[in-house]
């Protein structure tokens, strides 16, 4: 069966100490309200890795994850963190190739087909986004637009090494806007990416890939997106700021 995972993508927020109130806060809610099926995953800012990882107990079905890391495993990057970085204070999980790495730094299909590989080979999971901006929903065919993204960045893996990766599925235009997709959208895209992984890799090893839907997934929506067959969680960006919401929305399956 795959993963149920809720995965919070902080972005650039939170200092150190709100950091870790944070996670203080998410713990102490799921261990008094969620059941042992659902993963949680806390993408934090670089400088909480550490503190994090030595907040989080193993048992408790919390992960840590960072939200990018390099394409090289070390050497001359001023200001870059590698995925052996990351593994050696206890990441677990890193979002790769998020729509906001795409456009604001220019991240390509390719350089990030390499970082999946590090990552993989770091023994870390990725979560692999992929998505739609709002002229290919409305002009364009944005089936195309993600498969292409999934093709190019992750084809080449073996069907072992899919099996571990994530897919965070997350239209350009429900990102921070408010504007979510409908569940009908949402599983609709889903179903098209577990289609196009069995094709490649057959429905056996698809079946088993977890798909998380982003776009302003909140606590009064959730339920309604986590309830279509192919939609295995969510990554949550502004929602998981806040302890209740993000809870909120891990116990919407
Ligand atoms: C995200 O950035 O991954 C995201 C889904 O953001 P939000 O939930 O704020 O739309």
């Amino acid at each position: 069966m795959r993963k149920q995972i809720v995965a919070g993508n902080w972005k650039m927020n939170n200092n150190y100490d709100e950091g870790l109130k944070l996670v203080s806060e998410v713990v102490n809610m799921a261990k008094d309200e969620l059941g042992p099926d659902v993963y949680l995953v806390l993408a934090a800012p670089f400088i909480h890795q550490k503190a994090i990882s030595q907040l989080l107990s193993t048992g408790e079905n919390i992960y840590l994850g960072a939200q990018n890391c390099h394409e090289k495993e070390n050497g001359a990057y001023t200001g870059e963190v590698s995925v052996a970085m990351l593994s050696s204070v206890g990441t677990e999980y890193v979002i790769i190739g998020h729509s906001e790495r795409r456009e604001y730094f220019q991240e390509t299909n390719e350089q990030l087909a390499k970082k999946v590989d590090l990552v993989l080979s770091g023994k870390l999971t990725p979560i692999f986004c992929c998505g739609e901006p709002l002229e290919v929903r409305e002009h364009g065919d944005p089936y195309k637009h993600v498969e292409n993204q999934i093709e190019e960045s992750l084809f080449h893996l073996s069907a072992e090494d899919i099996k571990k990766t994530v897919i965070a599925y997350e239209p350009i235009w429900a990102i921070g806007t408010g504007k979510t997709a409908t569940s009908d959208q949402a599983q609709y895209m889903h179903a098209a990416i577990r289609n196009c992984l069995s094709k490649k890799y057959g429905q056996e090893v698809a079946g088993e890939i977890s798909i998380l839907y982003g776009g302003s997934c909140k606590p009064s929506n959730a339920k309604e997106l986590f309830s279509c067959e192919d939609v295995d969680g969510g990554l949550i960006g502004g929602a998981s700021l806040n302890a209740r919401d993000f809870i909120d929305i891990a116990k919407s399956f």
